[in-house]
């Protein structure tokens, strides 16, 4: 079960007032350090990483060249060494317990400015990963607020705790099927028999390569687009990939184009081809609306924020993966944009599609079983080179 913020909330709002009833008691912290480790992210930022048991209830405050998180109801980790980087912001990392509040204190050889919402990602557990709070920072002018000058008392050791190693959990949509035959091209294949073929595939390489796969449909059989992104979710995946085909009225039109959810298009086409994809849901109704409204309040706007940007964050490697092993992309951005309702979960991901059975050399491709295996290993690349592990 996945609690949500509200829940959250209320649990350390319970446990705010039994503290403060007993203030001569020692406290129980319900949230545990984990991890601390700083990298080094495209265009020169650092980032932070924070790592605890629990979802953390966090603030954080700036003072000249240092960083300060505070954690609400949490132990520090006395035991623990920060993982440091080289080349960072970052030259130290110390942590200080305060009452029930624990305070990560980065010293930074630059003063930074407040860090921007949109550089703030709270991750759910994945693998090996527990909750992460991620920060991601460039120098700045150091305009931030010195704020917050709160005691410090001694740490205290927690409970030492290991957490079992599990695989990372791939779900693989195969588009259409059944009664929906998604694009046809003029020599007669269609989009839901390829992408069928290529979505076993794919899941044989990436089972052999030590991935937990799903398949949303392993026969010719049709689902609603929210029963493909419910899936995702019942399966607690850590990743989740729609295969398409394309359709284009210019028959010279060719290559794969990759694509992450946004409620708004990134551009015109991407705009139409979402249109065209959510379309398949028009084909029945039976009572599934119910699923995508479910799914639609679970995602808290944070953790909307925080799948979007893994979602980019694997489109773009799928998208190298592709160009790497030399297939025909599309003209356009590596990485597009638009609101796929198949993509409407928690879970990041991505829709690919594969190529254009509009295109008469590509659909003799996207048939072969040769070409199909390309396209799989270029996944299985993608889907390797992945970040679970932010
Ligand atoms: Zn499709």
């Amino acid at each position: 079960m996945k609690l949500t913020r509200r829940t959250v909330l209320k649990i350390s709002g319970l446990t705010t007032v039994i503290v403060a009833l007993l203030p001569r008691m020692a406290f129980a912290a319900r949230n545990t350090l984990r991890t601390v480790r700083t990298g080094i992210q495209p265009g020169n930022k650092t980032r932070l990483v924070i790592e605890t048991a629990e979802r953390p209830s966090y603030s954080l405050s700036y003072e000249p060249n240092k960083l300060i998180v505070t954690l609400s109801n949490t132990a520090a980790n006395t035991a623990l060494a920060p993982a440091m980087a080289a080349g960072t912001l970052v030259t130290a990392i110390t942590q200080a317990q305060s009452g029930d509040k624990l305070q990560i204190i980065a010293d930074l050889a630059k003063p930074i400015d407040e860090i921007p919402r949109d550089n703030i990602l709270m991750l759910n557990p994945n693998g090996d990963n527990d909750y992460r709070l991620v920060l991601d920072f460039t120098a700045g002018s150091g305009a931030a607020t010195a704020a917050t000058a709160t005691t410090t008392t001694t740490t205290t050791a927690p409970k030492k705790s290991t957490k079992p190693t599990r695989k990372y959990i791939v779900v693989i949509d195969a588009g259409h099927g059944g009664k929906d035959p998604g694009c046809i091209g003029k020599g007669g294949t269609q989009e839901k028999t390829v992408v069928l073929s290529v979505a076993k595939k794919l899941k044989n390489k990436l089972d052999a390569a030590g991935f937990q796969t799903y398949l949303t449909r392993s026969n010719d059989t049709y689902l609603k687009l929210a029963q493909r992104a419910a899936i995702g979710e019942k399966k607690h995946a850590d990743l989740f990939l729609s295969l398409h085909a394309n359709a284009n009225p210019s028959r010279a039109m060719q290559g794969f184009s990759i694509y992450t959810l946004s409620e708004k298009a990134s551009d015109e086409e991407a705009a139409k081809l979402a249109d065209a994809e959510n379309a398949a849901d028009k084909i029945d109704v039976s009572g599934f609306e119910q699923f995508d409204k479910d799914i639609r309040i679970a995602l808290s706007s944070l953790q909307q924020h925080a799948v979007a940007e893994m979602s980019v964050e694997y489109a773009n490697g799928c998208a190298s993966a592709f160009k790497r092993a030399k297939i025909t992309q599309q003209p356009g951005p590596d990485v597009r944009h638009a609101p796929f309702a198949v993509l409407r979960s928690t879970v990041p991901g991505a829709l690919i599609e594969l190529g254009h059975l509009s295109n008469a050399a590509e659909e003799k491709l996207l048939k072969s079983s040769a070409h199909q295996d390309k396209l799989v290993a270029a996944i299985v690349k993608s889907v390797q080179g992945y970040n679970f592990d932010v």
